[in-house]
């Protein structure tokens, strides 16, 4: 592997979130003593995304939320020579000139090029509004998930609001209606595939997750089409129709978060010259095909690696592999070869752990826990086990998770054995 970056060199890594963070660290720390400027367009120090749905939005108290939840404290970045700039955009990028320009009309040069830019929320089509929402009504009810900003606007409305519909069944919308119903709120949640988490889970986990919410009284409503929205009489709240089995109703509620997946954030792309589809292409060290220009995190879609295909990973753990990767290759190491994905969700009291993925033709085998309400479900194709998902079980992860890694041999009827031990997979 060549060496490509020097102690004269500087880094530019657009985006400050978990990949960007993750791509500042591991230059440090496989030695790159260089310049590394972070640009973001938010205005916030770098904060943790993930408790955005779950502890950040679940509490009503927010000053010290943000504190507890930074990324990194404000000496890190000082510490490690980390310029980094908040509050403003790259808004253009030029990889014969290797500069970019900021929103701040500042413009400039780099050596290595990193694109941590993530992925935005997917919107609603304009179409589904029935009639306009006044400026006032969308944003005190209409919400999406995806920076502190949004979660910061959600929490607040939520003080005020006694219903919320959340349109899309992922793990996101499962979170938010969770965490709306710790406080109080009425929820509804609206999926229009025959199953909740039908894109990331296996059906044994949706409907485990079903049931749970069911349990938590929150209603949800799967093979259920969003009709459209408009203002609700009197200019408080939503109203939808919804279309199930043919028969349309309608649905009032304070507030609507749409959680319908995101799309990565390939604005910069035609300006560099870069291959593009559903995110950056990159090869297996996360490089474009523009030399000198990576991309990492959820914006990557990265073309080896995985037995599928080309595929872009939404998760802590693929920022934070991926940037490792990509800084190995800048430092002319040899990147480690990429990890089996994992993956965290926490809903109500239940935390679920999963790794690898679950494929569609999926013969899933699922075995209870010691500890009460504990389960794991174990995806096979083909025989090979290729996905654990658990439920408060995390010796099952951790067993399953390796098993996978380092392709043990490990069989459905094992699995589906009571009185099997999982140690002896890993021989202890
Ligand atoms: C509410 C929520 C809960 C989640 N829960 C989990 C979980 O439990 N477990 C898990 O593994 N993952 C979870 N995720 C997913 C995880 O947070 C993402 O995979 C991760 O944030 C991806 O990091 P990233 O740095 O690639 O992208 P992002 O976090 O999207 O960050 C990209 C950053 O780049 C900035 N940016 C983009 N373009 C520009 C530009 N041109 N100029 C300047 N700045 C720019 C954006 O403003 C953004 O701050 C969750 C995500 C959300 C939103």
């Amino acid at each position: 592997m060549t060496k490509l970056l020097n102690a004269d060199h500087h880094v530019l890594i657009i985006g400050g979130s978990h990949a960007g963070v993750a791509m500042a660290e591991q230059l440090r720390k496989q030695g790159f003593d260089g310049a590394i400027t972070m640009i973001d367009r938010e205005d916030t120090m770098p904060m943790e995304r993930p408790p955005l749905s779950k502890a950040w939005l679940a509490e009503t108290s927010t000053a010290e939320k943000t504190a507890g939840f930074l990324l990194r404290q404000s000496e890190w970045f000082v510490e490690n020579k980390v310029d980094f700039r908040s509050g403003m955009d790259v808004v253009s990028a030029d990889a014969a000139a290797k500069t970019a320009t900021l929103s701040t009309g500042e413009v400039l040069s780099w050596d290595q090029l990193v694109l941590a830019t993530g992925a935005v929320p997917r919107a609603l089509p304009e179409s589904i509004f029935a009639a306009p929402l006044s400026s006032t009504l969308r944003d005190e009810s209409l919400h999406v998930l995806r920076v502190p900003a949004d979660a910061q606007r959600l929490s607040a409305a939520m003080e005020n609001a006694t219903s919320m519909a959340v349109i899309g069944g992922g793990y996101i919308g499962l979170e938010v209606a969770a965490s709306a119903r710790k406080r109080g709120l009425d929820v509804t949640v609206i999926e229009m595939a025959p199953r909740l988490l039908a894109r990331v889970a296996s059906p044994d986990v949706s409907q485990y997750f079903e049931e749970l919410h069911h349990a938590h009284g929150t209603t949800i409503m799967t093979a259920t089409a969003l009709e459209s929205i408009a203002p609700s009489a009197g200019d408080r709240g939503l109203t939808l129709s919804v279309k199930s089995d043919d028969q349309t109703s309608p649905l009032t509620a304070d507030l609507v978060v749409v959680g319908i997946g995101v799309i990565p954030d390939i604005a910069l792309a035609d300006g560099l010259g870069l291959d593009h589809g559903n995110g950056f292409m990159v090869d297996g060290d996360y490089h474009s095909n523009i030399i000198g220009v990576w991309a990492i995190g959820d914006v990557a879609l990265a073309a080896e690696g995985y037995t599928q295909g080309a595929m872009r990973i939404e998760s802590v753990h693929h920022a934070q592999m991926s940037a490792e990767i990509a800084a190995a290759a800048m430092m002319g190491a040899i990147p480690k070869p990429h990890e089996v994905p994992w993956f965290w969700s926490e809903q109500y009291d239940r935390k679920l752990q999963s790794a690898g993925l679950v494929p569609a033709d999926a013969q899933v085998v699922s075995r209870a826990g010691k500890r009460d309400g504990a389960m794991s479900f174990w995806s096979f194709s083909e025989g090979v086990l290729t996905a654990i998902e658990s439920i408060g079980d995390p010796q099952a992860y951790m067993i399953g998770k390796t098993a996978i890694s380092e392709g043990l041999a490990v069989t459905p009827e094992q699995i589906a054995d009571p009185d099997f031990a999982l140690k002896s997979l890993i021989g202890r």
